[in-house]
């Protein structure tokens, strides 16, 4: 038998292709790219650390006279909503070649023990545990107005991304793949991202038979190459652009993966991360120093608290590092400010939940006899409405930040509403062409859709409240 040499690009490829050529270029530009990474360490470190040293800003200072609002401004208002952004339309480009953490504990990784990653490391649960609990804990010490507490949560993180590294894997980045507190939200933007590394399976093995042995591919975060079949864990780093000649950077729609991919296995914490994480705790987190229920409940414990002759929970406090405690800005938080700050969180996270949960599953079940498996994949159709609320809410920052100094940027209200609007019929399709992979009758289908729309009110009432009502 004659065995053929496959191609680095087999024929079914268009060579002018303009994205395989920039996965190839990604690929052949790795030098590159750690340049760029390093320089975004320098960067980061500067933004995260200098503002420490400097005095708390007061109120006559723009942002473009003093670092610390500045940094406070790059960092929330800024970064954190194109990272979301840019994660939802091109893959999580910004974890293989600009976030770095993502460096740092590679990094480490190739000057480390090296050791073999234990399988309490492993667990699924980690990101959307540490996201809860950087959510709640950012919140109790005011991360987006105060510098300390930005250098011990994200200084923290990068601590722990490079101590991981130096214990774990070879060269690897075992932090973002089990650990990172965002990783799991990029992994779920990810999935609607319209680019993807594609596989092709029947390429690859072609290129077995041939007897082609590549160099191999260090793929940092531990994806299973071969078996790929999603964007969700994929770093976008380009290492493995043309492998085999079987890999590439393709378009895709942006209904793809969620559709079609992410209903091949049941992800519980998925849905948790979904339904109580962003579209429960986050909105919570934007919405409680602004919500009249949260002042009223304040009032209320404190009269209660008085009549009774207990006061010392409206008078302690605690360290900055515990909460919010600036007497020099009058910004100081009691105990009772902070358990009724994680009770308002928490109360949002499990009232949103359990509603969007209840009404999923009733969904799930009209499509047929119950399935866990369908369950959860029906909850993946709600990514679009959780990642725009979040991005909603960190864009809120950047507005308000803007105001503070004077500028006010014009359709904000209109560009909410487009959004949300957007969002919402975008989980809408995807519930419904979801509905068609399970079943044919119509009216069951309605129905599903249906139900999904309604497990979309809390999140969407919740942005109302926040945006128009309050
Ligand atoms: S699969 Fe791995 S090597 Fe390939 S682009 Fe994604 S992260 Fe990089």
């Amino acid at each position: 038998m004659t065995i053929t040499i496959v191609p680095r690009h087999a024929p079914s490829i268009q060579p002018d292709d303009v994205w395989l050529k920039i996965g190839d270029w990604l690929q052949r530009h790795q030098a590159t790219i750690r340049s760029v990474q390093w320089t975004m360490v320098l960067v980061y470190c500067v933004l995260l650390i200098v503002p420490v040293f400097l005095p708390l800003p007061d109120r006559a200072v723009y942002l473009w006279t003093n670092f610390t609002r500045f940094a406070q401004f790059i960092f929330w208002g800024v970064w954190w909503p194109l990272v979301l952004l840019t994660t939802a339309l091109v893959g999580r480009i910004w974890c293989g070649i600009l976030c770095p953490e993502g460096a740092i504990t590679e990094f480490a990784g190739g000057h480390g023990r090296g050791r073999a990653i234990p399988r309490w490391l492993m667990w699924p649960g980690w990101p959307t545990l540490a996201f809860a609990c950087t959510t709640l804990y950012g919140q109790m010490t005011s991360v987006y107005q105060y510098p300390a507490p930005t250098l011990l949560i994200l200084g923290g993180s990068t601590l722990a991304a490079a101590l991981i590294g130096l214990l774990y894997g070879r060269n690897k980045r075992v932090w973002c793949r089990y650990l990172c507190p965002v990783s799991g939200v990029f992994g779920l933007l990810a999935k609607l991202a319209p680019l993807h590394f594609r596989v092709d399976p029947p390429l690859w093995q072609l290129s077995q038979l041939s007897g082609t042995k590549p160099k191999a591919i260090n793929c940092a975060p531990l994806v299973p190459i071969r078996t790929m079949r999603g964007a969700s864990d994929c770093h976008m780093c380009g290492r493995c652009s043309g492998f085999r000649g079987a890999i590439r950077l393709a378009r895709r729609s942006p209904n793809h993966e969620i559709v079609h991919v992410a209903g091949a296995a049941a992800k519980p914490w998925e849905t948790i991360l979904i339904v109580f994480g962003l579209m429960g705790l986050a909105v919570g987190a934007f919405q409680w120093s602004v919500s009249p229920w949260f002042v009223y409940a304040k009032q209320w414990m404190a009269e209660w608290l008085i009549e009774n002759g207990i006061t010392w929970p409206l008078e302690a406090t605690a360290p900055w590092w515990v909460l919010t405690n600036y007497p020099q800005k009058n910004d100081v938080m009691t105990l009772l400010d902070g358990a009724l700050l994680v009770a308002y969180l928490l109360a949002a996270a499990l009232a949103c939940g359990a509603t969007t949960l209840s009404l999923l599953a009733l969904a799930a079940r009209s499509l047929g006899p119950w399935r866990t498996q369908r369950f959860h994949h029906l909850a993946q159709s709600l990514i679009p409405l959780a990642g725009a609320g979040v991005f909603l809410g960190l864009s809120g920052l950047t507005v308000s930040q803007l105001r503070s100094d004077g500028i006010v940027l014009p359709f904000v209200d209109l560009l909410r509403l487009a959004t949300l609007a957007m969002a919402t019929f975008w989980s809408g399709v995807l519930c419904w062409q979801m509905t068609g992979t399970y079943s044919q009758q119509p009216a069951r289908r309605v129905l599903a859709l249906s139900l999904v729309g309604l497990a979309m009110t809390p999140a969407v009432a919740e942005w109302v409240l926040l945006f128009w009502i309050w």
